[in-house]
């Protein structure tokens, strides 16, 4: 195809090792069918959904989901006690297994196009263009100011029994209730016989509710906390009250008021409501999951704070679902078929200005000089600069592409060129995509096709070599680019572990010695001639399909 796209960020930028200085990367603007933000629970089931439907997803997330300060994560059947970062890892590998990108960044803003498709901020002034949009957002929890609880807050300091109740079992539990609309928890009381209860702000606070604690034995004070204390392990000690009395503890339970992630989403006119609680506000959708703007979904705690992450995931599992059906109707009323895929690259390749130099890859020159031209396969031939100096150098040219953007300009320089090259509009991960011929040179020059569980794509490159022939696969080294960075000034716009890499196609290679004699797998500094600056090194691997 062409370069993979920038991977990047202008603030934390990787150093550029010749050039000293931070390295800038493009804007960019990407397609896809839907847009998911949030890329937890409910946003990566979503996904895993609509990847298995064909549809091009791509998932935003800034790392920041709701129970991040749990060490564990309970009451979720099949991974019970997992870490949570543990199950987003997990979800994240099975969405990527598809080809479906996890960008790590932020969206800000959301508005209505034109043409009915949605246009996404991302930090960095990236954009994505979608037909759908998700909120998978979460929420935020509002800790009541009491000095001790933001640190405690998901280990010594709880709020859900159904979350960390058993790991509290029979132990020396505060509750403090800091607003009438958080009152005592009858499933704390069952869960051990030493609770005690503060009543910290009694405002509006049923009394019958006190009067039915007490009775059944548990220890109730009318007072103000003014801290929780720790022990020299940093574990949960015992809270302070404002009188100065001290009641031991094990754990604190404390109740949040939340409130939705949704301001993202103002820009489509979309507010949230009181959540009937009173402790904070929720985004209303209807039982498919949309909201009252059409196209636009959402799943998990933005729209109700008391689903746990099982049920989040399985909104977002449901709600993914209905998002599928609802492009499939569309497509079929217009009599489409569309490919996501491809509209994102074809927008890539739609300007008059060319996306990449017109020069060709200089190791594809470098490597080949010692081949007798033959037929050759141009894996993703972009706008065709490999394909065209390879058939003005004597070989015959099949050049493929995703985008049929990309291919017209080729077409276009082929004849102005006078030369000949075979066209073929296809995606990697279509059956039987280069079609039946096999070739004595098959060129992946920095080519980006997705990651499929059966590896069909990679299984077809791999088939289009003829026996005796050379398989040259170049891509970027990715290595600087995986550096941590700050997601509110910057977004990764493309997912590297979505697309096959080199190095995948080498582990095949690897696998199967009686066929294929790799030659050479090395990364090397880029050579010169490209248009983009901010990939240094390349990875090369030249191998050869054994003849029969
Ligand atoms: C301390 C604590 C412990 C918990 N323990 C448990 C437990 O043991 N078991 C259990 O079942 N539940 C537990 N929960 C509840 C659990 O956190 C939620 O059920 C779950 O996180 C909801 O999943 P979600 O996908 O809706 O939202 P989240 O998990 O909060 O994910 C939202 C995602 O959206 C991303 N995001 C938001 N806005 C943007 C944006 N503008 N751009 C890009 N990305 C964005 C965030 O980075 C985040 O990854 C706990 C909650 C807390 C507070």
């Amino acid at each position: 195809m062409s370069e993979q796209p920038a991977q990047g960020q202008h603030s934390a930028l990787p150093k550029h090792p010749e050039r000293g200085g931070p390295v800038q990367y493009p804007t960019l603007e990407r397609h896809c069918d839907v847009a998911v933000i949030g890329g937890s629970a409910a946003g990566l089931a979503a996904a895993l959904q609509l990847a298995r439907q064909r549809r091009s997803v791509i998932v935003v997330d800034d790392d920041t989901p709701r129970n991040a300060p749990a060490p564990h994560m309970h009451g979720y059947l099949g991974r019970e006690g997992t870490a949570p970062g543990e199950l987003t890892r997990i979800g994240r590998a099975e969405v990527l297994s598809y080809g479906r990108e996890v960008l790590t960044g932020r969206v800000t803003g959301v508005r209505r196009r034109d043409d009915g498709r949605f246009g996404l901020d991302l930090t960095g002034g990236h954009t994505l263009v979608a037909r759908r949009v998700l909120a998978a957002t979460g929420l935020t929890d509002q800790l009541p100011a009491i000095d001790g609880v933001a640190e405690q807050w998901g280990h010594g300091v709880i709020h859900c029994p159904f979350c960390h109740g058993f790991e509290v079992r029979h132990q020396r539990l505060v509750q403090i209730v800091t607003h009438p609309l958080n009152p005592p928890d009858p499933l704390f009381r069952h869960l051990t016989d030493r609770l005690t209860v503060v009543l910290h702000d009694r405002t509006g606070l049923d009394k019958g509710v006190v009067d039915a604690l007490a009775a059944s034995g548990v220890v109730v004070e009318h007072n103000e906390v003014s801290r929780i204390l720790t022990g020299p392990d940093g574990e949960v000690s015992g809270v302070e009250l404002g009188d100065g009395r001290i009641l031991d503890a094990d754990a604190v339970v404390v109740g949040s008021r939340f409130r939705a992630r949704a301001d993202v989403l103002a820009g489509v006119g979309l507010t949230t409501t009181p959540h009937p609680t009173g402790a904070g506000d929720a985004l209303a959708v209807d039982p498919r999951g949309e909201t009252i703007v059409s196209g636009v979904y959402a799943a998990g705690n933005v729209t109700d704070p008391s689903l746990q992450v099982l049920p989040s995931a399985a909104q977002g599992s449901q709600v993914g679902a209905m998002i599928a059906v609802s492009l499939a109707e569309e497509d079929l009323r217009n009599a489409a078929r569309l490919s996501g895929e491809e509209a994102d690259w074809d927008h890539r390749y739609s300007g008059i200005e060319r996306a990449w130099s017109s020069n060709p890859n200089g190791t594809l020159v470098h490597e080949i000089t010692d081949l007798a031209p033959g037929r050759a396969l141009d894996v993703g031939a972009g706008e065709g600069a490999d394909a065209l100096w390879l058939a003005e150098h004597g070989w015959k040219v099949t050049a493929t592409d995703i985008s049929g953007n990309a291919l017209a300009q080729v077409r276009a320089e082929t004849v102005r060129r006078g030369l000949a090259v075979d066209l073929l509009r296809s995606d990697a991960n279509d059956p039987a995509p280069f079609g039946t011929e096999t070739f004595d040179l098959v060129s992946l020059q920095y080519g980006s096709f997705k990651r499929t569980p059966d590896q069909r794509g990679l299984r077809s490159l791999l088939d289009a070599v003829a026996p005796g022939g050379t398989l040259l696969v170049v891509h970027h080294d990715l290595t600087p680019f995986s550096e941590p960075f700050d997601v509110a000034t910057q977004t990764r716009m493309y997912d590297p572990e979505a697309f096959v890499g080199v190095n995948e196609v080498a582990v095949a290679l690897t696998a199967d010695p009686e066929t294929w004699h790799i030659e050479v797998h090395e990364t090397r500094p880029r050579p010169p001639g490209a248009a983009s600056t901010h990939h240094v090194d390349d990875v090369v691997l030249r191998a050869t399909r054994r003849a029969i």
